[in-house]
């Protein structure tokens, strides 16, 4: 197998992959796949109240959240969160911190639900978060909305923001589980499996109790949080398959030091990265503010500030020689993205590291 740096659907650990082949066709001894299995059967049941738990555990989530497993996407959540919190509280307003594609995507969602106050003022390029303390925050919200980390630009924030008790919306798609964090600061907090913690097709919402039943009259019942959570995420088929993958990562994760160990290595990987771009005197270049870079998606340019489109291919093509692959940048922003989810080990990101330096050497 190659290294794949993926932005997502992203690499998986390797022992999921393989526990999966070998319960491929007959799970559990039922003599059937996960696939073939009823959402409403007990053997289903124990595989998603398994991972209910070792997300409880993994986060150390209070009793007072609920946690959904549903389709849709991190799309289907940027409906969803203005859909159920809107009316949280009278005004029907939000306020949503745009620091990059991802929650300028949800900001213009929630425009149809709602009134948006966006916090900071528009930039023309996303290389930082503006200082906390010039957002133009409001108290009567009925939620404050923000992206962890944003996953085309490689922006992450290092910090949990204060919202002075305005319930706190997070789209961590990109960063869950990277890290240990608290999520009682949190109203509602989800990510789409697809990086992080399994495969595309299931997305994780994790909701305080008291936000939900406030679901405007209109929203569909697939995104109503209150019945989802009130029929344990199988109001409807769930994605079953997905949940079954999603579990697997979980007791990975559970195996392998949880959010703890997970945040020293992505230290130590996004550090070696970061260092070879910062030791290059410009080949390898980040326009990034460095209080905010990705520890899970470094992105560069190579050549000049503006990139040699031409460098950049060969770049990527001698990568793919190496057994590296995925590390095209995003289209909206070009050059070269390395996404170093937790399922790509310390050695395999040196692999990269080294590659990097090779072709410093040889094209500066
Ligand atoms: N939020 C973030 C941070 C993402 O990176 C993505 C997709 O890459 C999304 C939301 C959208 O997720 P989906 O494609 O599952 O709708």
């Amino acid at each position: 197998r190659v290294i794949n740096f993926s932005a997502g659907p992203a690499k998986l650990p390797i022992e999921v992959l393989q526990r999966a082949q070998k319960e491929m066709l007959n799970y559990n001894g039922l003599g059937i796949s996960v696939m073939e299995l009823s959402h409403r059967s007990a053997d289903f049941t124990k595989i998603i109240t398994t991972a209910e738990n070792d997300l409880r555990q993994l986060l150390n989530i209070p009793d007072n959240y609920k946690v959904i497993f549903k389709q849709g996407g991190g799309t289907g959540q940027f409906s969803a969160i203005p859909l159920n919190l809107m009316n949280f509280k009278p005004g029907g307003t939000a306020d949503y911190i745009v620091t990059g594609t991802w929650s300028a995507k949800a900001a213009l969602e929630a425009e149809k639900y709602g009134k948006i106050n966006k916090v900071v003022p528009k930039v023309s390029k996303y290389t930082s978060i503006p200082d906390p303390s010039t957002w133009n925050l409001n108290p009567e919200a009925s939620y404050v909305y923000y992206c962890s980390n944003e996953t085309i630009h490689g922006i992450e924030y290092q910090y949990i923001p204060e919202t002075n008790g305005v319930p706190l919306v997070c789209d961590m798609s990109s960063n869950m589980l990277s890290r240990p964090f608290d999520v009682s600061k949190f109203g509602v907090i989800f990510a789409g499996a697809q990086k992080n913690v399994g495969c595309a097709g299931v997305t994780l919402v994790i909701i305080r109790e008291d936000l939900i039943g406030h679901a405007m009259q209109t929203t569909p019942v697939i995104f109503d949080y209150k019945i989802q959570v009130g029929n344990n995420s199988v109001y409807n088929t769930a994605p079953t398959y997905n949940i079954y993958i999603l579990g697997l990562v979980l007791q990975w994760l559970k195996d392998n030091g949880g959010a703890e160990k997970m945040e020293e290595l992505s230290a130590i990987k996004s550090k070696a990265v970061y260092d070879i771009i910062d030791n290059s005197n410009g080949f390898y270049y980040s326009p990034l503010d460095k209080s905010c870079r990705s520890r899970m998606n470094v992105t560069f340019r190579i050549g000049c500030q503006e990139g040699d489109e031409a460098l950049e291919k060969l770049f990527l093509a001698e990568a793919e020689k190496r057994g590296l692959t995925s590390l095209k940048g995003h289209r909206a922003i070009g050059g070269i993205r390395a996404s170093l989810y937790n399922a790509l080990s310390v050695e395999e990101c040196m692999v990269l590291v080294t590659f990097m330096q090779d072709f410093l050497e040889k094209h500066q």
